[in-house]
């Protein structure tokens, strides 16, 4: 597999294809003090706007993807059933911060879910990693595996919980005809102001039963890791970040635009692509019902058949 970690200087994981995160201290205070924002506009979408693609005939036997919120997905191959970076709590936050509220309820309660056999963790910021949810997961599903990037173990046995595998970047867990390889990202870790990049982050690429899925996480686009992704794989299914892209210069390193996420959408060829991190928590400037619009015109643009790739609203399923 040509998936390598990235290198770490000073115990600190540093993208290969990005050297400015924008992620210092500074760069906090100029997006919060509006800098950003003067050349920027983004208002919100027509009034009359509604994505151009339907979802018809859902068969409940046949592989299924159901969008809970941010970058929860329940997907469902025959007997398995996957949760992605599972957040069902009320804020993403450590604490409740009045702003980091959650806008919408989860599409469907962790207590009305099939038994999640595998949970996929992208990294460990608190918009993924949530203690609330893991904590219940184990209690309700004590069988559930967890898979998590370099450095995040620690974190789920500190907690009890031992049914973890960690992955490097084009490392595999097989086991009875399942394969997840985890996949690079451009991005960044941490739950402190001290931890900052020391646990790596990931996509991950799920193989069972002649299915293939690909879970972004969360990811800037560059042109090069995910093309190497389209190479490896030929995926069914990605489940692709459209929100928190404003203002672009602060975002644009370590999130995607709707039109980036087109980007990948193709760069790995991936038959069906649904949304997500959008809508559930206010993390960025764009209007919390914009993603789709520019989902919309991003599609458009490049004359790709709407049905491709879709956003989801909460607690709507679909097969592929
Ligand atoms: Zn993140
Ligand atoms: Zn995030």
């Amino acid at each position: 597999m040509a998936f390598e970690n990235p290198k770490q200087i000073k115990g600190r994981f540093v993208n290969p294809h990005s050297n400015d995160l924008k992620r210092g201290i500074l760069d906090f205070a100029l997006w919060q003090s509006g800098y950003y924002n003067e050349k920027e506009r983004c208002p919100s979408p027509p009034e009359d706007f509604s994505y151009p693609a339907d979802i018809t005939n859902f068969d409940p036997k046949r592989p299924s993807a159901t969008w809970l919120g941010h970058s929860t997905y329940l997907v469902q191959i025959e007997e398995l059933a996957f949760l992605t970076d599972p957040l069902f709590s009320s804020h993403c936050s450590p604490v409740p911060i009045s702003f980091l509220r959650r806008r919408h309820p989860p599409g469907r309660a962790l207590s009305d879910l099939p038994e999640i056999n595998v949970v996929l963790l992208s990294h460990n910021h608190y918009d993924h990693l949530d203690a609330k949810s893991i904590r219940e997961i184990h209690r309700l599903f004590p069988d559930t595996l967890f898979i998590v990037p370099h450095g995040v173990k620690r974190w789920f046995t500190r907690r009890g919980i031992k049914n973890v595998v960690e992955l490097d970047w084009g490392k595999s867990y097989c086991k009875d005809g399942l394969s997840v390889t985890a996949t690079p990202a451009q991005h960044f870790s941490g739950r402190t102001l001290w931890d900052k990049n020391r646990t790596l982050w990931c996509g991950y690429v799920v193989e069972f039963r002649g299915k293939t899925f690909y879970f972004v996480g969360d990811t800037g686009y560059n042109p090069v890791q995910f093309k190497e992704i389209g190479k490896h794989w030929s995926i069914d299914l990605s489940l692709i970040p459209i929100g928190t892209y404003v203002p672009k210069e602060f975002m644009q390193p370590v999130h995607i635009s709707p039109k980036e996420a087109v980007e990948i959408h193709c760069d790995v060829g991936s038959r069906l692509s649904l949304g997500m991190h959008w809508k559930t928590f206010r993390l960025s400037d764009e209007p919390a019902e914009r993603p789709p619009y520019d989902l919309y015109l991003a599609m458009r643009e490049r004359h790709l058949p709407f049905e491709t790739f879709l956003p989801l609203e909460p607690g709507e399923s679909i097969n592929w």
